[in-house]
């Protein structure tokens, strides 16, 4: 154990922590008890916690921080327009350069038709406009029934009131009187976990036709838009079978439903191109983007629409607008970002070179007897841990515990991985190097390797009763 000599001030800094900060989606009595890891630094793809370990950091943050940590470009960025100009909004018909310039930016880089851009400061502010935007477009049309917005179960898109509507989390909808009115959700193509004895094909076309089912339900007149993430992130890193979207796509098309697509993870190179929309063939009215916009170093997130929705918005007044869309640091900031994701092939070499190197190393996994199925697009991947791969059975305890095990040994290990349920989760920065993927590949196998003997122990590698 490294810097045992500076456990006080940890210690300190966890009972001051736990005693007046309040944690997202962390369990009080958990954080009391145990106290919080205290992340001090970071540097490329690694992060150096309070007690001096280094950790690679397999998630890039919160799935945010693409290209890596210390990127002195971007800190030079923020000064610079710090000193320039701080703030200014961009109500009431007032502007600035950098949002005149990363809207341009953006409108260069999605695709064709989606050239106007609504900014916020999160992806959860960005899905709330979106709310708004798609029932105020067809107000403005002259269709106002159509106020309805179909969505999936286990679908996450923001902790706002809207945005956690619009997510389909039981567990946050349990809380807060959530979902608001006007929200819909259909199952998601988890094969794996819901397909029975289905094959992915058939399992992905039933679940796509839930959305026709539901449109038909609701009737077409009354639904405005389908809301997906175009990979899951959230829920688990759930990669949909082949035949999933093309269906989607279909039905959207057959009745004139605008598809917004949240590429808050998948956007800016995570599935190796600069949209999951693209990866997965895709063509959304709108596009939610945010994390990897700036690569995390400020907070930023936005709406990119479609042409045809900018003109009928611009038809009127949207009366909508945070203190903070389009804040001139965070606009500075992202513009590097997006300078240096392109300018240094990023996201090319995540499609054409680390990315299947990641793959091809990540799929092996499926060698530990722990695991299930190994998923992944781009550097989005995730794990089924499972105590019988045939059966594809979950564990006879609490969904979770043996997930939350496994995680624990990657903390130990100085790795950071996520677990979603009893899936394991990896988003890494996508500067990661080969050498860096070993690494992570041999952490992770290791750690599973200590979770199943720790669930052994604890008899969990029980298969629950179908
Ligand atoms: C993180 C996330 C959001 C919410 O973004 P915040 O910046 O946390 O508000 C929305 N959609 C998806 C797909 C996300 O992963």
């Amino acid at each position: 154990m490294a810097h045992r000599t500076n456990l006080p001030p940890t210690a300190e800094l966890q009972a001051l922590d736990a005693a007046h900060h309040m944690h997202p989606f962390t369990h009080g009595a958990g954080l009391a008890e145990k106290g919080a890891r205290i992340i001090t630094s970071g540097e490329g793809c690694w992060l150096t916690d309070s007690e001096g370990h280094r950790l690679l950091d397999a998630m890039a943050g919160l799935w945010c921080v693409n290209i890596g940590y210390g990127r002195q470009e971007l800190v030079e960025a923020a000064a610079a327009q710090m000193s320039e100009l701080p703030f200014y909004n961009t109500f009431f018909q007032t502007s600035h350069v950098p949002a005149i310039k990363l809207a341009e930016r953006l409108a260069s880089l999605t695709p064709e038709g989606l050239d106007h851009v609504f900014f916020a400061s999160s992806g959860s502010e960005a899905n709330d406009t979106n709310l708004r935007m798609v029932r105020t477009y067809w107000e403005m049309k002259g269709e106002p029934k159509r106020q309805n917005v179909i969505s999936r179960w286990n679908a996450y898109h923001g902790s706002s009131v809207g945005s956690g509507s619009l997510g389909g989390m039981k567990g946050m909808h349990a809380q807060g009187g959530m979902p608001i009115p006007g929200i819909h959700h259909i199952d998601q193509p988890n094969w794996w976990a819901e397909g029975g004895d289905m094959t992915p094909e058939d399992f992905g076309l039933e679940r796509a036709r839930q959305l026709e089912a539901k449109i038909k339900e609701l009737g077409p007149e009354t639904v405005a838009a389908f809301i997906a993430e175009p990979v899951q992130g959230a829920g688990g890193v759930i990669v949909p079978p082949d035949s999933y979207w093309p269906e989607v796509q279909r039905i959207v098309d057959k009745y004139g439903i605008l598809l917004i697509a949240d590429e808050v993870i998948c956007g800016f190179g995570r599935t190796g191109n600069w949209f999951g929309s693209e990866t997965m063939g895709i063509r959304p009215d709108i596009m939610t983007i945010a994390k990897g916009l700036s690569s995390g170093y400020q907070p930023i997130g936005g709406s990119v629409v479609s042409n045809e929705i900018a003109r009928v918005i611009g038809g009127g007044e949207f009366n909508h607008g945070y203190t903070y869309s389009g804040h001139p640091v965070a606009c500075a900031v992202a513009l590097e970002n997006l300078r240096i994701l392109d300018e240094e092939g990023i996201v090319d070499r995540v499609r054409d070179d680390t990315g299947p190197y990641l793959q091809e190393r990540f799929a092996a996994l499926t060698d530990h007897p722990m695991v299930g199925e190994a998923k992944i697009k781009g550097m989005m991947g995730s794990l089924a841990l499972t105590p019988d791969k045939a059966a594809r059975a979950s564990f006879a305890a609490d969904a979770g515990t043996v997930g939350l095990l496994c995680r624990e040994r990657c903390f130990a290990n100085d790795l950071i991985m996520r677990h979603v349920g009893d899936r394991m989760i990896v988003s890494p920065p996508l500067v990661i190097s080969r050498p860096e993927i070993d690494t992570l590949v041999e952490r992770a196998w290791k750690s599973l390797d200590e979770a199943m003997a720790e669930a052994e122990t604890q008899g969990l590698m029980k298969a629950a009763a179908a």
